[in-house]
Parts: structure tokens; sequence; C-alpha cells
């Protein structure tokens, strides 16, 4: 008999169809996939020396679904583009530059620690929209760390920017991607533009024809702040994304990042083509995008639409803390945009889990703990003060954020958290890397990054005792 792991007597948050949860149930795990769910006893019958991780007192849940998480540029620079500047300053100014600096090594540590610190905040599964220019240094950092991702590469034709490239080549590049990372895998490819205005009309088609023949998902950017109506007004006369669907390039496949700025007919639209959106509420906080005034997220859901939660990068969101992320959309969205009914926290949960993965096409695969699924589990230190006492679980999960709760951790079955600490790779070896990555990289870019406020130090005259 293969290798089974017991997963016991936790309390279960399935978000199977009815939503259940399991009180006191183990969870079988074998060769990856969940296999039964039961009795401590009757499980223990089954599979007999199977390996055990005791959840007695523990909320057991499905990963956390991430599903738009940029893996490089900024992880090695996190907290140092300022939050004086606008949106496209801090893009523009800052993290092309950096992206342009980076190194095969700079990709693979960022990817490294961006899913060392996913994993121990409950995500299991984090989807890379592109802004890669070594993807599979990107794979390696992510297998390394025993994430499951969808990765991507830089996909842009607008001449003058980094890594540009015209149709045919960027295409190119992106099958040569899907054929050395098979969709199918723990760490697989997707087809990845960078979008905004950035896309020739070709451009679009050729992506959203390549993730057909492919059959996989395909992302990009869109309508984050109100920039993208102005482009595209320029551009076509149209809304963005008017203009999409007159191309033909949206449809079930299709996850935009973002879609904040929508109107009555681009939110219609995207409800008919069955189009997802990946929501990062963090990052149009951090960037003074206009989210609570604009956001139609909740109506997109409430009307059935695909939803999926994004952190988006370490200076725009700046963690990739799902929970954090669903505290987010769901508090927006009882403050904002009367008439809208607000989401509740289970409505945020789901979104979190189950309706995020399918969003990604991951739904027959991960995102509920159900019997077939792969074994992508968190368990949730239930004697933690943030539990004590327990509350209901959907308010608690939510409204609590209990990300520092997350104690183990599995992904395909294998355990990747443990005691709250990462068991797949080295981290104090990873800091001083990380250490000396960020100071070369800024120093290769150009940038001399300023600091909020003076810092002295006790080592030099001056310093803190004045
Ligand atoms: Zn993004």
């Amino acid at each position: 008999m293969s290798a089974a792991l017991l997963v016991v007597d936790g309390d279960v948050v399935t978000m199977g169809p009815d939503r259940a949860v399991l009180e006191r149930t183990t969870v079988a795990v074998v060769d990856g996939a969940i296999a039964a769910l039961g009795t401590a006893a009757e499980l223990r019958a089954a599979y007999p020396g199977a390996e055990e991780i005791d959840a007695a007192g523990c909320v057991v849940t499905p990963g956390l679904v991430d599903a738009h998480q940029h893996t490089t540029g900024d992880p090695l620079i996190r907290s140092t583009i300022p939050d004086d500047i606008d949106a496209q300053q801090a893009i523009f100014d800052w993290a092309v530059p950096i992206h342009a600096g980076h190194e095969p090594g700079d990709d693979e540590l960022s990817a490294t620690l961006t899913a060392v610190e996913a994993l121990t905040n409950g995500v299991t599964t984090i989807a890379e929209p592109g802004t890669v220019a070594h993807p599979l240094s990107v794979a390696r950092g992510l297998s390394a760390a025993g994430i499951r991702a969808r990765v991507g590469m830089w996909g842009w034709d607008t001449p003058g920017l980094p890594w540009s490239a015209p149709v045919a080549e960027v295409v190119g590049r992106q099958e040569q991607l899907l054929a050395d990372l098979p969709p199918g895998g723990v760490v697989g490819a997707w087809v990845t533009l960078v979008g905004h205005d950035l896309a020739s009309d070709e451009l679009f088609a050729a992506a959203a024809d390549l993730a057909e023949r492919a059959g996989t998902q395909v992302t990009w950017h869109l309508s984050p702040s109100d920039a993208d109506g102005l482009a595209y007004a320029a551009r076509s006369g149209k809304r963005p994304v008017t203009h999409l669907a007159d191309l033909g390039v949206l449809g079930p496949r299709l996850v935009l990042g973002h879609g904040v700025h929508l109107d009555d007919d681009e939110l219609a639209t995207l409800l008919d083509t069955g189009t997802a959106i990946a929501v990062c509420p963090g990052a149009y906080l951090r960037l003074g995008q206009g989210y609570v005034t604009a956001s139609r997220h909740a109506e997109f859901l409430r009307a059935g639409g695909r939803l999926a939660l994004g952190c988006d990068s370490h200076n725009a969101g700046d963690t990739p803390d799902v929970l954090r992320a669903a505290w987010l959309l769901a508090g927006v969205s009882r403050d904002t945009r009367a008439g809208a009914p607000p989401l509740t926290a289970a409505d945020a949960f789901a979104v979190a889990t189950r309706t995020g993965a399918e969003a990604l096409g991951l739904g027959d695969v991960v995102g509920s703990i159900e019997v077939g699924k792969r074994a992508d589990l968190v368990v949730f230190d239930g004697t933690a003060p943030a539990w004590t006492p327990r509350g209901d679980l959907a308010l608690q999960l939510v409204w609590g954020a209990p990300s520092g709760t997350v104690r183990d951790v599995l992904v395909d079955g294998r355990p990747v958290v443990r005691d709250g600490s990462v068991t797949t790779v080295d981290l104090p070896a990873l800091r001083e890397e990380a250490a000396g990555r960020r100071a070369a990289l800024l120093r290769r870019a150009g940038i001399d990054a300023p600091t909020s406020w003076p810092v002295r130090s006790a080592l030099v005259p001056g310093g803190p005792r004045t």
C-alpha cells in the first residue's frame, strides 16, 4: 500500500457543495490525494502504519488560493517603493527598472521567498501573472518551497519596454514555456500578458488562441485604476472590456487581474462570457486606486461572476496573505455602493478557496476538502488566542484573519509547513542571500531607496543615544 498520512480529529471546513463543517474528523491522504474522511479509528484501521498529524482542537481548511501574485521584482525590494507617489510612478519609475535589473538568481530567490511566506499564511496555490523574465528559475524556486503554482512570463509587444517583442516571438516564448512546464503539474505554466493597454489587438487574440489550443487559462491586467479606461478611449473609443469583447478574447479561460473600474455594460459582458476576475483589495488601497468607490466585485459575485482573490506584489498589497485579502474584500463591500448586497465572511472565504480555484481552472483539483481532490490542506492552531473561544468558523476565519495561527500545511499531500515553519528550504540561508541580492539589485537599477524616518546606528557617533 502506498504511504498514507492521516490528519487526525480536526474540525474540517470542507467548502464542499453544502459547505459542511465536519467536527472531530480525520482526513486520509494517499498518494497526494484526499482518499477518505472519517473517524480516526476507522481510518487507522484502513491505513495501518500511516503517518499522523494530530489536529485535535484545530481547524482544518482547504489551502487558500492566491490568483494574482507577482513572485519577482518586488519581493527582493519589499517595503521599499514609497507610499507618497502615485500608482503609475510606482510601476514605471520603480517596478519596471527593478524588473529590468533582475538576474535569473534574483528570480529564483524572489519566487522561493514569496512561496515560503505564502505557505506560512496558509496559501497553497499561487498564480504568477507573468511579469517574469526567467520563468524556469521561478518554477525552480516555487518547486523548492513546495507550493502549487501557475507560472507565466513577460508578454507585451509595446516597443521600448523590457522584454517586449513582436507578437510571434511573444507567443513562441509562451508556447515553449507550456512545453517546459506542462500545465497539469503542481508547478505548471499558463499564458500571461501584462495587459492594460500594453498589448496590440493581435497579441491579445494570439494569447487567447494559445490558451484555447493548450487547454489552459490565460491572464492579464485590466482596469485597477481609471487609467486603462482613458487609454482605451484614445485607442478605440471603447471601454476596455468592450474593446476586448469585440476582439473575441473574453471567456472562461481568461482571468482578468483587477477589474475594478467597470461600467454596467462591461460588468454584464464579463458575466455573459464567464470571464473570471482576480481582485487584489490590498493593492488598490495601498496604491490609492479608487477601489472603495468603484469596486463592483460584490455585484459581480452576487450575479454569478467567477471571482478569485489575489495579493498582487510586495509593494502593492505587500504580503501574500489571502485571509487579509478576504477581510478587505468583504469589508469594503459592506461600506460601498449603496444597493449592492454586501459580502459575508462565508462568501469571502469561498472566494479564497473554492471559487478562486475554479477561476484558475483548478476546480476539479483543489479548493475544497472532498475525496478525490488533491490534498492541499491547512491546519490552524485551535489553541491560539485568536481561536479562544471558538465562534462561528466563517466569521472567525475571515474577520479574525488568523493567518498567524497557521500551524501545518500540506500541498499535494506533502507536509511543507510544520509547527508554523517551512520544512522545505533553509530559511536562514535564504535570509542572508536576500540581503545581498536586494542591495545588488537596487544598485543595478540605479535606485537609492529613501527611508520614511532618519536611520542611525548605535555604533556610530550621533546614533540613537543623542
Ligand atoms: Zn499585477
